[in-house]
């Protein structure tokens, strides 16, 4: 089925001519295009699509199921409708990255008194980990240093807190960041029976080393190797570091 057999039902209205004249610029450009399965790939700043005659991931599309900007450029890229459209992949629109990295996060984070910090990982633990929409406002925490540091916003009701968007995509990381910095998991040994308490995330490992002397086991507790630990490091915080070795 061709393009305009396809959307035969569709009115001119205002929307679809704004759209049919975009998809002319040269910023609608496709980033590729596969002529025998009639596909495309185009770029704009919220990400990449995938296009057909018939659909394409993009939000105008999902939203309204009639032709896109990108529908509508494929279908002359094809010679399936008319256009004098510009083709320069310069002028293509990239996502932009405006999101904290890990490291930014943990900067601004380290500027935060210990209370705060505890207070973050609260709220990140409810909106990472306990799937709530928000945090709920607690009467005996105080959230003005974290308002004021800009990580976190109050809710459009007032009701709450969520993180600014742009530390979504690393509240995981940065949330493990503050257990690991702050929090303690407790085990109870039945051998002495006593209860222990180790930093939480990290594990026990045990190191043979063989020399003429003998053979010696030593164990020791440790973070994960990863990006995490490193920063932990950088900052000074990592309480694994100086904790003796037990030799056995
Ligand atoms: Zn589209």
């Amino acid at each position: 089925m061709s393009f305009l057999e396809r959307w035969s039902h569709l009115h001119t209205s205002d929307a679809t001519i704004k759209r049919y004249a975009s998809a002319k610029n040269a910023e609608c450009t496709p980033i590729e295009l596969h002529r025998e399965e009639s596909k495309g790939v185009f770029s704009g700043s919220h990400g990449q699509y995938i296009t057909t005659l018939s659909e394409c991931t993009c939000v105008d599309f999902y939203l309204q199921h009639q032709p896109c900007k990108h529908m509508y450029r494929l279908a002359m890229e094809l010679g399936e409708i008319p256009g004098d459209y510009i083709s320069d992949i310069a002028k293509i629109k990239k996502k932009v990255d405006d999101g904290m990295t890990l490291e930014s996060a943990v900067e601004t984070v380290e500027t935060l008194s210990l209370d705060s910090q505890t207070v973050l990982r609260e709220i990140l633990l409810d909106l990472a980990y306990r799937n709530k929409p928000f945090h709920r406002i607690k009467k005996r925490l105080n959230y003005d240093e974290l308002l004021a540091s800009g990580l976190i916003v109050k809710t459009e009701d007032g009701k709450g807190f969520v993180t600014i968007g742009s530390i979504r995509k690393v509240q995981r990381n940065l949330c493990t960041y503050l257990g690991r910095r702050n929090e303690d998991d407790e085990y109870f040994d039945q051998d002495t029976n006593e209860w222990h308490s180790c930093p939480k995330g990290a594990q026990q490992r045990t190191h043979i080393t063989m020399s003429p002397e003998g053979t010696k086991v030593i164990s020791e507790v440790a973070f994960p190797e990863d990006k995490i630990t490193f920063l932990l490091d950088k900052y000074g915080v990592n309480r694994c570091r100086n904790m003796p070795k037990e030799q056995k």
